[in-house]
């Protein structure tokens, strides 16, 4: 029998939930106000659930404002009772953004700017897998990955360090597809974009010194990370 629960909240959508709820506090208000109503219509638009049993109450004012007060649960200046509910889900994002107000901002704000330069297929074909999301969710992260996958730049940054160096080597682990395939991996890497998901919003044009040449199994490991590891902190951990 198909569901007729419309699906968990995704990380994008808590994200904008918690930033809200730093700025509306649920407690003094109701789902009458203009900046949750506002959220609500926002979370509609969002290219994100094409699965939608219940569209009549999907991410409506009410269930905006139900999930601001889950929020209140993880809030230490929060000293009331009787708010159990308030899942998994909300406590990995507050944990992950609540100690860094500019950061959440920063990403808040770049879901909103960004939202509409990415389709829901396109959402679903770059981030097929949970584990792939970023914690800044999983609009930022398909964009990230069309951007950074972009066959122009990417031939241009491979003819480039081919030309200082002479190989292409991943930045992290150092591994070289054509040493270790030979004629099947010549020319072969990946590039991964430097920056910050949560700058996507502001920085315009990406150079070829904002890619880094990483071989296919650290760029999954630096994706997996959250946050998200540079190339410098990978290397790091490398056993
Ligand atoms: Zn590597
Ligand atoms: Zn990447």
């Amino acid at each position: 029998m198909p569901s007729h629960r419309n699906p968990p909240w995704a990380r994008d959508e808590l994200i904008l939930a918690l930033d809200l709820y730093f700025r509306v506090n649920p407690l003094h208000t109701s789902e009458a106000h203009p900046e949750i109503q506002e959220l609500s219509a926002l979370l509609n638009a969002l290219p994100i659930h094409a699965d939608r049993p219940d569209q009549e109450v999907f991410r409506n004012p009410n269930g905006v404002y139900m999930k601001l007060c889950n929020y209140l649960r993880f809030d230490p200046s929060y000293s009331g009772s009787g708010l159990t509910r308030g899942g998994m889900a909300e406590g990995a994002i507050w944990d992950e953004f609540a100690g860094d107000k500019k950061r959440l901002r920063a990403t808040a704000d770049a879901i909103r700017a960004l939202q509409r330069s990415i389709s829901p297929a396109e959402v679903a074909t770059e981030v097929p897998d949970l584990d792939e999301e970023a914690s800044e969710g999983r609009i930022l992260t398909a964009l990230h990955r069309r951007r950074e996958r972009s066959p122009v730049l990417a031939r241009k940054k491979k003819a480039q360090v081919l030309k200082q160096l002479g190989a292409l080597k991943c930045e992290v682990c150092g591994f070289d597809f054509a040493d270790r395939y030979g004629d099947l991996g010549l020319g072969f890497a990946e590039c991964h974009h430097r920056a910050p998901l949560a700058t996507l919003a502001v920085q315009s044009r990406t150079k070829l010194s904002d890619l880094a040449i990483v071989c296919a199994n650290c760029h999954r490991m630096i994706h997996r990370s959250r946050p998200m590891a540079t190339v410098e902190e990978l290397r790091l951990r490398l056993q």
